[in-house]
């Protein structure tokens, strides 16, 4: 195929620093971030933010079949040149955060998505998965190399928090590789990492999704603060009563919340569930 950036130059397009274009051109990367994925000839592939199309032809070379989003509708003409003869790939221009994920998910079945974003709209991308999907097997991010550091660090760090948390109930995140910015075009001001969570069904067994979401939250919403003043602040509880639930979770009363493993959230939020609080 002709060199991406040549198609871009060719094409008259203009990158857009509002939406994070930086593109990945490099053959060996990108069927690298492929294999790091897991992606087979069973999968199928939902991708976000699909640039200049040339992650989504190395996907469309190994999965069953590759579904990808694309805000920018300037990339039209691009995506219909790199991804000619890719049959199995297919895009969808829109912003995927207001994309409706159950009727894709219908659509698609079981999948497994793959990302190259901004930095802005990872997390959010990341969370909406986290949350709401049912269908999904996992999910390979590049992400800022300190996003990175957030999405795997351990519990009592300063990476640590409801991200980490978040992403911890539902599979376990591996740094893959790192890539450096001189792999970009054009390039960023920071360094880049692939990450990869696998979804583990009931990796962490909880009462309510929603009650350890609202627990997660309740421990960082004051980081400096004792998980029990948190608890009293955020559910309007009398200190006893929040003493009295953390030592009924195995929890003791002067710790701060991001010291507590998923496995202790988990067990507060059954706690606070089985009482009615969350
Ligand atoms: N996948 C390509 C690659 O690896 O070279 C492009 C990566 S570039 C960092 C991110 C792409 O995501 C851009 O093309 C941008 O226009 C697109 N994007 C940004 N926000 C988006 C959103 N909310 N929904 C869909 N695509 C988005």
């Amino acid at each position: 195929m002709e060199d991406l950036r040549d198609i871009l130059a060719g094409s008259g397009f203009a990158f857009k620093k509002k939406f994070g274009q930086n593109f990945l051109t490099d053959a060996n990367l990108l069927d690298a971030i492929v294999r790091d994925a897991g992606v087979g000839e069973d999968t199928t592939v939902l991708e976000i933010g699909a640039g200049a199309g040339a992650l989504t032809r190395a996907l469309s070379k190994a999965a069953k079949r590759v579904l990808a989003y694309e805000i920018d509708a300037s990339l039209k003409p691009v995506l219909a040149h790199t991804l000619a003869g890719c049959e199995n790939a297919e895009v969808a221009f829109g912003d995927f955060l207001r994309a409706d994920l159950a009727a894709l998910e219908e659509e698609l079945g079981s999948y497994r998505v793959v990302a190259n974003l901004p930095y802005y709209v990872t997390t959010p991308v990341v969370m909406r998965f986290l949350e709401e999907a049912k269908r999904c097997t996992g999910l390979t991010v590049m992400v800022q190399q300190e996003v990175a550091l957030r999405f795997t660090a351990q519990p009592g760090t300063a990476d640590y928090g409801a991200v980490t948390a978040a992403i911890a109930l539902k599979g376990e995140a591996r740094i893959m590789r790192r890539v450096p910015r001189t792999m970009f075009t054009p390039r960023p001001n920071v360094d880049s990492a692939v990450v990869c969570i696998d979804f583990v069904p009931g990796r962490i067994p909880v009462q309510s999704e929603g009650a350890y979401r609202a627990v997660v939250r309740c421990a960082f919403a004051g980081r400096r603060k004792t998980l029990e003043n948190n608890l009293m602040n955020t559910f309007r509880l009398p200190r006893e009563r929040a003493k009295a639930l953390l030592s009924e979770a195995g929890i003791a009363d002067m710790v701060r919340g991001e010291t507590l493993s998923p496995a202790d959230f988990a067990r507060l939020a059954d706690v606070l569930h089985a009482r009615g609080i969350a």
